[in-house]
């Protein structure tokens, strides 16, 4: 079995204080809905930050204090808001369900990429990759961090192999091919910061034309 490659404890732990960037927790969450020994582990931090909360000593609150906070019940009604319709895509685990998602672009030979409209922060955004069998990613570094879970299928990079549920941290060291190893194509589900940037003279050509 192949080893399992799982988010850095510092991604976890600012996913499991709320501190992560919207983008990035929409991948970090995807992976714990697919993992469960992750899901355990922030679940164990999300209660031992609850408790340490529980023995801080409370501070007094302003004056005003109790009228706002009714003016902002009054704003919000209380009443329950639908949640947004499911999407096109059943196969996609649940957290991912219910954003709203652009059409299918070419991104390459045997790469299609389709935008999700969670919540972006600044150039952060997230997407969804689906690369063909034996097809791979260009050679490439990025402007940022890039986080990707593998939904479906799989990946090799020189880290090893990548399968559904598997998570990759990237940033502006990290020069990767990806290349998919299933018999099917590989769905990845990415916060990508900026572009990627395509290496060598060939990259350097069709730069302009791969926008992911
Ligand atoms: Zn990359």
């Amino acid at each position: 079995m192949n080893a399992r490659h799982n988010p850095s404890e510092e991604r976890l732990l600012a996913y499991a204080a709320g501190t992560l960037s919207p983008p990035e927790a929409v991948v970090v969450a995807t992976h714990l809905a697919l993992r469960d020994e992750s899901d355990a582990w922030v679940r164990r931090l999300q209660a031992v930050g609850g408790a340490v909360l529980d023995d801080l000593t409370p501070v007094a609150l302003s004056g005003d204090a109790l009228d706002r906070a009714l003016a902002r019940v009054e704003v919000d009604g209380g009443e329950a808001v639908a949640p947004p319709p499911l999407n096109d895509m059943p196969e996609l685990p649940e957290p991912l369900r219910r954003y709203a998602l652009g059409p299918w672009r070419w991104a390459g030979p045997g790469i299609q990429v389709r935008d999700v409209h969670a919540p972006r922060d600044g150039d952060c955004r997230v997407i969804l990759l689906k690369i063909e069998p034996g097809r791979s990613t260009p050679n490439h570094t990025h402007g940022g961090v890039e986080l990707t879970c593998v939904l479906s299928g799989a990946y090799a990079t020189d880290e090893g192999r990548f399968d559904a549920g598997d998570f990759e941290e990237a940033d502006e060291a990290i020069l990767h091919r990806p290349r998919v190893v299933s018999d099917e194509p590989c769905l990845c589900v990415a916060a990508l910061d900026g572009q990627i940037r395509l290496d060598g003279w060939l990259g350097k050509l069709i730069q302009p034309f791969v926008r992911l």
